[in-house]
């Protein structure tokens, strides 16, 4: 320093703390106060020392700018400043480097105290401890924190905020968990810092792997980039501990699509720490009746997100869609969710309607790419799975193919999904699979059956349960439609249409069993299949229909049944009429007093369709 010119001054930045504070060093600082022993200095908002009285070389004023040279930092954290002077110098900025432990290194450092830095994501108060629950960059990890049994600790400390803790690492369950000594809810420009570096991570994190495709497909390879975005914003959603709820058309392609983005997310959450059954209340997976996210759905799942909300101080979820989710009968919904700022994508292959987009983070659907429903739901959803976590991929293959075969596809993508798998499943083993979802899925009703579907998909290690299982559903299934078709067949009614078409109605509702299975849908697709075998060549087209509802199915006949009923809708004022589906198989709902009109109605207007191969 013989040459003043060279003297470097330092000034702390905020958020530096002690350990940022080297010996010898020159520091900018701010005059605190005055005590009979001498001067308090501020380095910055959080650290401060003394000049001792026999230190001061100059008088000062509160708040004035001194410079100080660090003597010495006592073991107790106390700092020994000396005044200095300098008529040039250098100022220079320490940043801080930041003195926290990262979540996903927690685990090795049990019975250490550490400091962590993130984000809150869930408050729970138990009966002991207040749990909350960190997300940091790396991962996500429980602080328990205690005053009294029962009693909320911080209580100041509320949903998402971004807090420092200090505390011991300890093992509780062979979970790892931070027993909380401090907890500071971090403001301003350290707030910023913390919030953008997690922030930042996660992005990076959330980014899916540059995978191939598990066939090839022009229209897949066309949807990677709409794939890519609903994995990233799935995969985010489970770094930082958002809960998922997972809606699905209740049918086997259906059950596919969600199952294999069940594994994906259920393995991600455990892989990425938290409570050990975080993977249970986290994600929840439920089957929607209809082939749209009614009402009746979406009010359940925010009743119950609201109360988890309150009650476990859970973020509000992000919903899932697949194999429905992309038409104008999900718009109420939709709507419903807007008002809660709910995050919704879809992963359909339904005919989409335009008007859905803005209500979507993103949506993925074959239509978008001159594809159709042939790249069904199930081969999207396990594509996407792949994308959130592909280390499931291995259990999942087969998926594609079982949903194909369930959905009756009839793309070249079917057939080479098969090719992965024909060794284990064959086609009658896909089919089988396919109908045993249908027919257990009959029974579940409103329930996701996780663990039981596992068991029909062979997810599980019991391969001997698998068999048995499959070998007794099929046979039920297959026994409960005989006895539905032997019913209903004589009673179904012949007619042939101008365009060359063969028409072929059946009242379910009074030609079939009820309330059994096979439901009206899936009676009319029995019935249609058996038709079609009987009259190959010719273009068939089935309505099933009850008092207030017909269920149609085509082959051969160029119908677009969500357009036939909307047409409908507005020229049969006082029908009722609502409904939709995919092009060639759907449904449409209406008054009863009305069905006569209706079904006349819906009769021409197949009659007018170009119809033969
Ligand atoms: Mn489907």
């Amino acid at each position: 320093m013989d040459n003043p010119d060279d003297v470097t001054v330092f000034r702390m930045g905020p958020g530096c703390d002690l350990s940022d504070v080297g010996e010898g060093k020159v520091y900018i600082g701010r005059v605190q106060g005055f005590a009979n022993f001498g001067t308090f200095v501020q380095l910055n908002d959080r650290v401060k020392g003394l000049v001792h009285k026999s230190n001061v070389k100059t008088t000062h004023k509160e708040r004035e700018t001194i410079l100080v040279r660090v003597r010495t930092i006592r073991p107790n954290g106390n700092i020994d400043l000396e005044e200095v002077t300098y008529p040039v110098y250098t100022v220079e900025m320490v940043e801080r480097k930041s003195s926290s432990v990262l979540l996903a290194e927690l685990s090795g450092k049990v019975g250490k105290t550490v400091m962590i830095e993130g984000e809150i994501a869930q408050i729970k108060q138990t009966s002991g401890p207040t749990i909350f629950t960190i997300v940091d960059e790396s991962g996500t990890e429980n602080a328990a924190a205690f005053v009294e049994a029962g009693v909320r600790a911080y209580p100041e400390a509320e949903l998402e905020d971004i807090v420092r803790i200090v505390g011991e690492v300890m093992l509780r369950n062979n979970q790892v968990q931070i027993e909380v000594e401090s907890l500071s809810i971090l403001s301003g420009s350290e707030e910023e810092e913390v919030k953008e570096r997690i922030e930042t991570a996660l992005e990076k994190r959330a980014e899916p792997e540059d995978i191939p495709l598990l066939v090839e497909s022009a229209v897949l390879q066309k949807l990677q980039p709409a794939m890519r975005k609903a994995a990233r914003i799935i995969r985010k959603a489970v770094f930082s501990a958002q809960p998922i709820i997972l809606r699905h058309h209740a049918d086997a392609d259906g059950i596919c699509s969600a199952v294999a983005i069940e594994q994906a997310v259920t393995a991600l959450i455990r892989e990425s720490g938290g409570d050990f059954d975080a993977d249970y209340f986290l994600f929840k997976r439920a089957p929607s009746k209809a082939p749209f996210y009614e009402i009746e759905d979406i009010t359940r799942d925010l009743d119950f997100a609201l109360k988890d909300h309150i009650r476990y101080g859970q973020k509000l979820p992000l919903i899932l869609l697949t194999d429905n989710g992309s038409t104008e009968e999900d718009l109420p919904s939709l709507k419903m969710a807007k008002v809660y700022g709910l995050s919704l994508v879809v992963i359909d292959h339904h005919h989409p309607d335009e008007i859905v987009d803005q209500y979507l983070a993103a949506h993925v659907n074959p239509y978008h790419v001159e594809g159709d429903f042939g790249i069904t739901a199930g081969m999207l959803g396990t594509e996407v799975a792949r994308l959130i976590n592909p280390r499931v991929e291995q259990y999942i293959r087969h998926i594609p193919a079982i949903a194909g075969f369930g959905d009756r596809s009839e793309a070249p993508e079917r057939a080479r999904y098969h090719e992965l798998v024909r060794e284990t499943y064959t086609e009658e083993d896909c089919k089988n699979i396919a109908l045993s979802l249908d027919y257990e899925q009959f029974w579940l009703r409103f329930n996701d059956g996780r663990e039981i579907v596992k068991d029909i998909l062979g997810l599980t290690a019991n391969t001997v349960r698998h068999k048995g299982l499959i070998a007794l559903l099929v046979e039920g299934a297959n026994a409960a439609i005989e006895d539905q078709m032997n019913a209903c067949m004589p009673h179904v009614r012949q007619q042939t249409l101008q365009n060359g078409a063969e028409l072929f109605l059946l009242d379910v509702e009074i030609h079939a069993h009820k309330f059994t299975f096979p439901p009206p849908g899936k009676t009319s697709g029995e019935v249609h299949d058996r038709l079609c075998r009987k009259n190959v060549g010719s273009p068939v087209v089935t309505i099933g229909f009850g008092p207030d509802f017909a269920v149609l199915r085509s082959r051969g006949v160029m119908m677009n049944i969500p357009k036939m009923v909307r047409e409908l809708r507005d020229e049969i004022p006082g029908g009722g009429i609502s409904g939709g589906g995919h092009l060639v198989v759907g449904s449409i709902k209406f008054v009863e007093g009305m069905r006569e009109e209706v079904l006349k109605g819906m009769i021409e207007k197949i009659s007018r369709v170009p119809a033969g191969f």
